[in-house]
């Protein structure tokens, strides 16, 4: 039976910086396995929103329900914790560390062991050591880094680097996926190559919020596209649905 509270919903969420809406009032619900387009112009609040769904940025108001139970006054680790991964606009490598190891760091969020048994490396913490290297492992062998493990990271072509990047939030076995323009940036043949691995990781029923510059990229991948501009949901339908809205047409001419 169709569960109508499993997912993702948002529900009149605001944030203001100073007196401006950077989001104003957003509802909307991203069902289980969705792939969820979200584009406006830049500055319309599209990174805001996923810091309110990440717990990065606290709303002030509007409520957040991940498969019916409230997150938004949880702090971030704990979303995390609840599923709720995400690649941040612009995200960096650590430098110096293996590819494998920026990977672990994101496997590490979910581990229980304290900085005690880690000094002591208690039998605890040695098998958690063991389970993180396996999860990074897979992780990497799902975004087809798996040959590229023991290397520097900051060697990486960019392409690459954005696949280490989505590997790290896969650590957290995801129940949602917030992607922050993991496009950026690449050559057209590395983001056919980001493109495929979206298109996959959707297939494999992840539930994913995809903001994203490129439209005709969103258009081919999403279900759903969710439009703002100047911190308003302006529409929200399917992509045959967005292209031909008025509204949608006037906020990126206008821009
Ligand atoms: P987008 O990701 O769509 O480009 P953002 O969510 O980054 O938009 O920003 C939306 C608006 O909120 C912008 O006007 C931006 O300047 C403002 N804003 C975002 N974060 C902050 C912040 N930490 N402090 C002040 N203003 C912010
Ligand atoms: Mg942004």
């Amino acid at each position: 039976a169709e569960n109508s509270s499993a997912g993702l919903e948002l529900a009149g969420l605001s944030r203001r910086f100073g007196g401006v809406y950077a989001n104003r009032d957003i509802s909307f619900r991203v069902a289980p396995g969705e792939l969820r387009g979200v584009i406006g112009p830049n500055g319309a609040g599209k990174s805001t929103l996923f810091g309110l769904i990440s717990g990065h940025v606290r709303a002030q108001e509007g409520v957040i329900r991940l498969d019916g139970q409230r997150i938004d006054r949880l702090p971030p680790h704990r979303r995390a914790r609840r599923g709720v991964a995400i690649v941040f606009q612009g995200a960096r490598l650590f430098p110096g560390m293996t590819v494998l190891e920026n990977v672990a760091v994101g496997a590490h969020a979910r581990t229980r062991s304290g900085a005690l048994d880690a000094a002591v490396r208690s039998p605890r913490h040695r098998r958690e050591e063991r389970e993180i290297r396996a999860d990074a492992e897979e992780a990497l062998a799902r975004v087809g880094l798996a040959d590229w493990a023991g290397r520097g990271a900051e060697q990486l072509p960019l392409g690459q680097q954005r696949r280490l990047q989505v590997a790290r939030a896969l650590t957290a076995r995801p129940r949602v996926l917030l992607l922050d323009e993991p496009a950026s940036g690449l050559r057209a043949d590395e983001r056919d190559d980001l493109r495929g691995l979206i298109r996959e990781l959707h297939d494999d029923g992840t539930t994913i919020l995809l903001i994203e510059h490129d439209v005709a990229m969103v258009t081919a991948l999403a279900d759903r596209i969710a439009v703002l501009d100047l911190g308003r949901l302006i529409a929200d339908g399917t992509p045959e649905e967005i292209r031909r809205d008025p509204a949608v047409i006037a906020a990126y001419l206008g821009s």
